[in-house]
């Protein structure tokens, strides 16, 4: 673990002036990441590694250990016996609590580390870590520990014969897939209600964002977790560690985000259990703009929707819909601020926006605007900013023009690619803002509060917001519909998929 002035860490970074990664960091950098299996590190093995490398630069940034079969093996056997023997999963959910308390605020502590390396791993702005990721991996820990203690309290059913006496066990040995978009955010956002449930977890991060978890499981270890009860294995996803996991029979349940495709997959390695899945999949979100929306709000909140996190965001508004009469108005406006968006290097507290994930996604979000033809128009963005000779820089794009059959109306671009079209009705809106094979999120800018009211319940999505983006509150529901997502997570959601509900009827003789 890294012991440093975390103190002075944070003013560095948020001092706006350029800083280097401090030298105790980048030792743990050049360390090879290991594998957490049985609470210890150990390496994979095969011996076999894989390097990450900074999205911004394209330099290498840390070798991990690969996970194979073996490995796969060794942390669902460790999670297994450590369930049954029970020390963890026995406990009191209120005793677990604490456990997750503890880390939710080492994770505060360690917060600038923790910024730091998310950054680096994944080409997002600092300040977007600092102040939106990291404490959010820290809430989550907060919130389930406050929301799943004392969860295992009856429920009791009486009738004149028999008394059922129903509540929640833990499932077992849980997998944790996540992506790389929001790694740390992703990980604890399932990690706290499973082990907050009693359950043993194997958690598998995306390998293009292996460091934030390596570091978890450093702090993880500090706090004495008993052995086994979380493992962490690194690798890829097909036809290595990622499937090695999902198709292993001591699995008891699989958490997975990530593209819709991997989920089908993941469905199928599944389904030889069958093993019960919770999928928050690929999103393809369309905003509908009536011309009475509020509208500072709406363009800053619809400039946030599509270019935070460099539109990597499963929740991102990449589609928007404005009512006829404020299409031109709306477009220059729109077009006019994304101009100014400031892109550069993550490790600067001004930067707006930083690079995509890799050299490979950013050739298909490229190919996605170069598939756009007469009568579309790129009105700006399209490429990598002058200014940037290396680097998976793309500017912030928007696209005028195109009409639903055109794939980047279709399809998740998962970049900052945004498209804007005009509607003439309400009916004509809908649809189109329906029209795709995902159901994930959706806004609707209005101040008529019964046309609000009528359009969310008209879209197809599992999340809908009026007159802002991207507000949570964690004991919400939170999903998608069609093909963005199978089950709901979040408060009792998650308590329920980490949990499994038994029933005790008892003569009442
Ligand atoms: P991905 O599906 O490529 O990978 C996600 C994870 O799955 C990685 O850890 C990967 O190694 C693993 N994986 C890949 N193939 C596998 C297999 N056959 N078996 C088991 N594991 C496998 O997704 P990504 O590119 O990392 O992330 C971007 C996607 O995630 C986008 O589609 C985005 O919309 C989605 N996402 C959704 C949400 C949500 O809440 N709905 C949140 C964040 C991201």
């Amino acid at each position: 673990m890294v012991k440093a002035d975390f103190a002075a860490w944070e003013r560095k970074i948020t001092s706006g002036e350029p800083f280097e990664v401090p030298e105790e960091l980048r030792s743990w950098l050049l360390r090879w990441k290991r594998l957490y299996i049985n609470g210890n590190c150990c390496d994979g093995i095969s011996g076999e590694t894989f390097r990450t490398f900074n999205p911004a630069t394209g330099e290498e940034l840390s070798e991990i250990c690969l996970a194979k079969k073996e490995d796969v093996d060794r942390a669902v056997v460790a999670g297994k016996q450590a369930f049954e023997q029970g020390t963890w999963a026995r406990q009191s959910s209120s005793e677990r609590a604490k456990f997750l308390r503890r880390l939710g605020d080492m994770i505060l502590e360690h917060k600038a580390p923790l910024a730091i390396l998310e950054s680096l791993d994944t080409g997002k702005p600092i300040k977007e870590s600092f102040e939106g990721d990291i404490p959010r991996a820290a809430l989550n820990c907060h919130f389930f520990a406050e929301y799943g203690a004392n969860q295992e309290i009856p429920r009791v059913f009486t009738n004149e014969t028999h008394t059922h006496t129903t509540f929640r066990e833990p499932v077992g040995v849980v997998a944790l897939i996540t992506p790389w978009n929001l790694p740390l955010y992703l990980e604890t956002w399932k990690l706290a209600p499973a082990l907050v449930m009693g359950n043993s977890v194997v958690l598998k991060p995306s390998e293009l964002t292996p460091l934030t978890a390596a570091y978890l499981a450093e702090l993880i270890h500090e706090l004495n977790l008993p052995p086994g009860v979380f493992n962490l294995v690194q690798g890829l996803g097909e036809q290595s560690t990622g499937e090695h996991l999902v198709s292993h029979a001591g699995v008891d349940a699989i958490s997975f985000t990530g593209e819709t495709g991997t989920g089908r997959a993941i469905m199928k390695a599944a389904s030889v259990g069958p093993t019960r899945v919770s999928f928050e999949l690929g999103g393809k979100s369309a905003a509908i703009v009536f011309a009475d929306a509020p509208w500072e709000l709406l363009l800053n909140e619809s400039l946030r929707a599509a270019f935070r996190n460099q539109g990597e965001i499963c929740l991102a508004v990449p589609r928007l819909y404005i009512e006829e009469s404020k299409y031109e108005l709306f477009l220059e406006a729109f077009v006019e601020r994304a101009k100014a968006i400031r892109v550069g290097d993550p490790l600067d507290y001004r930067t707006e926006m930083g690079a995509l994930i890799s050299e490979e996604h950013w050739k298909k979000v490229k190919s996605y605007v170069g598939k756009v033809d007469v009568p579309g128009k790129v009105l700006c963005g399209g490429d990598r900013p002058a200014e940037f000779a290396k680097g998976n820089y793309f500017s912030p794009t928007v696209i005028s023009g195109i009409d639903g059959t055109h794939v980047i109306t279709r399809e998740e671009v998962f970049g900052p690619v945004v498209a804007i079209y005009p509607f003439k009705d309400e009916s004509e809106a809908v649809r189109e803002a329906n029209a795709t094979p995902y159901g994930l999120s959706a806004c609707v800018w209005t101040k008529d509060k019964s046309r609000a009211e009528r359009v969310s319940r008209d879209l197809r999505t599992g999340l809908v917001w009026v007159n802002s983006w991207l507000v949570r509150d964690l004991r919400v529901p939170f999903g998608g519909q069609k093909r963005s997502g199978v089950g709901r997570e979040g408060g009792d959601f998650s308590l329920d998929f980490y949990g499994e509900w038994k029933s005790v009827c008892t003569s009442n003789g």
